[in-house]
């Protein structure tokens, strides 16, 4: 590619950044007619309590049906959405369709304690309505926010760390709990934990991959297992993929919830339910099979 400008380097470099320009800008076109068209759904992952096998809540994760590309995974679209913006209002349809189906569990006994745990971006929460947007759907919805989990990275404490806090207490006093997604991964110092309302750290997948080999994941999933004991908070453990995971955080070490593919997979909302719907004997039968 560089040879058709006469080798000069500077067009192999300019194509390629029109290139990709181009692409993100096809990509934020596209998005915005998934959003109108309604081409996303939410997956759920169950969360699950390892002591009693008991599924105490679920993961939401985006998914977006593409009428040509099929199924196309988060990765591929979340950070285009974020440089362009189109987060936001995705972020608000992911935050409705979230609480659309806490209202639905509402009335179903047995699925009525769940909780839903729904990832927001920085630049979600950090947008000046985002707090009365929620406030909003809580009220059209009828929704308990105590049964709503936010999930939200170190990022989020990077800029604008005041506005943060006070968005942050204002949810919490409505019971809105916090989860700290991807814990230990960015950039940010410890002194947030002391200072942000904060319910639950999220230990990340690469820390849980590949514990039960004795790796040195194993050192950082208990130290932060313990820090969050010491800071009162709950843990949860992300990427479980195998019984020796599972049995260290979830019996040796004492990790409050568990969540990856041996307990199931992000699957659609009717299945997840089914899951749940089963006895808990005939549960803990139903999860291991699905690994
Ligand atoms: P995340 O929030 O850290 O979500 C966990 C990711 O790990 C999910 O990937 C999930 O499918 C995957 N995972 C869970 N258990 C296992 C396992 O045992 N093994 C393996 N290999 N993977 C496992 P997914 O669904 O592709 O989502 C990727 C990221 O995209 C999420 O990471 C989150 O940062 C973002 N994302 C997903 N949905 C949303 C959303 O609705 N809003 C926003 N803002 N971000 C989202
Ligand atoms: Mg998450
Ligand atoms: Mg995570
Ligand atoms: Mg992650």
């Amino acid at each position: 590619k560089a040879k058709q400008s006469g080798g000069d380097g500077f067009h192999f470099f300019d194509d390629d950044l029109e290139r990709s320009a181009v692409a993100a800008a096809a990509l934020e076109a596209d998005l915005r007619v998934a959003l109108a068209e309604r081409q996303f759904t939410l997956h759920l992952q169950p969360q699950v309590d390892f002591a009693t096998q008991e599924i105490q809540a679920a993961e939401a994760l985006i998914r977006w049906n593409h009428p040509v590309r099929g199924f196309v995974q988060p990765n591929e679209f979340i950070g285009q959405a974020e440089r362009s913006g189109m987060i936001v209002p995705m972020g608000l349809w992911v935050l409705e369709e979230s609480c659309a189906i806490l209202a639905d569990w509402k009335t179903r006994p047995e699925l009525s304690r769940l909780v839903l745990s729904v990832n927001v971006s920085a630049r979600q929460f950090q947008s000046d309505d985002f707090v009365a947007q929620a406030m909003d759907v809580f009220r059209r919805t009828g929704v308990d926010p105590r049964r709503l989990k936010i999930e939200l990275t170190e990022s989020v404490m990077a800029d604008h760390p005041q506005k943060v806090s006070v968005a942050m207490s204002q949810l919490k006093e409505l019971g809105v709990t916090f989860s700290l997604d991807d814990f230990g991964t960015g950039y940010s110092s410890l002194s947030y934990l002391s200072t942000l309302p904060i319910d639950q750290l999220k230990i990340d997948r690469s820390f849980v991959s590949g514990i039960g080999q004795g790796a040195r994941g194993l050192l950082i999933c208990t130290a932060t297992i313990s820090l969050a004991r010491s800071l009162n908070l709950t843990v949860v453990a992300e990427g479980v993929e195998t019984e020796a995971e599972a049995h260290l955080l979830g019996d040796v070490h004492r990790c409050d919830l568990l969540q990856g593919y041996l307990f199931g997979r992000p699957m659609p909302r009717q299945d997840f339910e089914a899951l749940c719907l089963r006895s808990p004997k005939g549960r803990q039968r139903a999860i291991r099979s699905i690994a």
